[in-house]
């Protein structure tokens, strides 16, 4: 599967982001459709748009001929945004993900993602790329089973090299304690909780300092109490900066969010944004 294939590569290069957010509640309204595609319009934190996508269809060719996952789709997200991606099963969700992480190409149609035509390079650059700058995390955690939970994390990092290879533990295990799992750092995968699992799963996804941190249904496969706990870390993640695109059925997670996307059979139906401008943390206020 191309989750499979990929996701050891999982991680990130990033950099230092100065914009923070509070954690208000907000209220949800929709936006106009005519404005969808806007990002100026929409977007109430910042004009660095971080992902572009202009004109992409997704075209499927099987058994029962052509067919559609995604058409002519727009989208701007931009840096420091935690976009929600919603909609019904087989709406285009993980087509959208996957397109964006450089894991499925587009038919039709360009994805940049700061500023690189994800869209145009070649198997090899982009497999360099996505291994720098982009982080995912999946439904089912796709831990590598033979290799620890330390060694798990320290994968993305051997991919990507940015560290040196005595610093790649250390800080795997600094992620681990991050996450709350450093105690289970020489066990395998399988001795831990689903809970635990998909921890180990975002520090894993967090191992390159990726700019963009993709997750699928994160919650799908967790009880209720560590969805919840996962939903707090990673606007914890957003409000230190991080990008976060999530694929999601849970509508608590829009307390944490700043856009809700919208998708109904492969095109965008409507963008949900807070009525209210978020809080700027660090911006001058007390
Ligand atoms: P979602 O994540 O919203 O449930 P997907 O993006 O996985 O939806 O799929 C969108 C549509 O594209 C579905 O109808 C699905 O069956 C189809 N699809 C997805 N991947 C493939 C594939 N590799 N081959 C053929 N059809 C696919
Ligand atoms: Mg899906």
């Amino acid at each position: 599967m191309a989750h499979e294939r990929h996701f050891a590569q999982a991680s990130f290069c990033g950099r230092e982001r100065s914009m923070l957010r509070g954690d208000t509640t907000v209220q949800w309204q929709p936006v106009p459709a005519r404005y969808c595609n806007m990002t100026a319009i929409v977007d109430p934190l910042s004009h660095d748009v971080l992902i572009r996508l202009r004109g992409v269809s997704k075209t499927y060719i099987g058994a029962g001929g052509r067919f559609g996952a995604l058409s002519d789709f727009d989208l701007h997200i931009a840096r420091g945004e935690f976009a929600l991606v919603v909609g019904q099963s087989g709406s285009g969700k993980s087509t959208l993900l996957n397109l964006i992480a450089g894991i499925d190409r587009p038919s039709a149609g360009e994805i940049e993602v700061e500023g690189t035509p994800v869209h145009s390079l070649s198997e090899r650059a982009l497999s360099a790329w996505r291994g720098r700058a982009v982080g995912i995390v999946f439904q089912f955690f796709q831990l590598l089973p033979a290799l620890t939970v330390a060694e798990n994390v320290m994968l993305p990092m051997d991919f990507c090299r940015r560290w040196p290879l005595r610093e790649r533990r250390p800080r795997a295990l600094r992620l681990l304690e991050r996450l709350g799992v450093a105690d289970q750092a020489d066990k395998l995968p399988g001795a831990l909780s689903g809970g635990q699992q998909q921890r180990v799963a975002v520090a894993r996804a967090l191992a390159n300092e990726p700019a963009l941190l993709l997750a699928d249904e994160p919650t799908g496969n967790l009880d209720s109490t560590n969805a919840a706990a996962l939903l707090q870390l990673f606007g914890e993640l957003v409000r230190e900066g991080q990008t976060l695109v999530m694929v999601t059925h849970d509508r608590s997670a829009q307390a944490h969010a700043t856009r809700t996307v919208e998708l109904a059979d492969g095109r965008l139906l409507r963008v949900l944004a807070p009525t209210q401008p978020v809080t700027i943390e660090g911006a001058g206020h007390a």
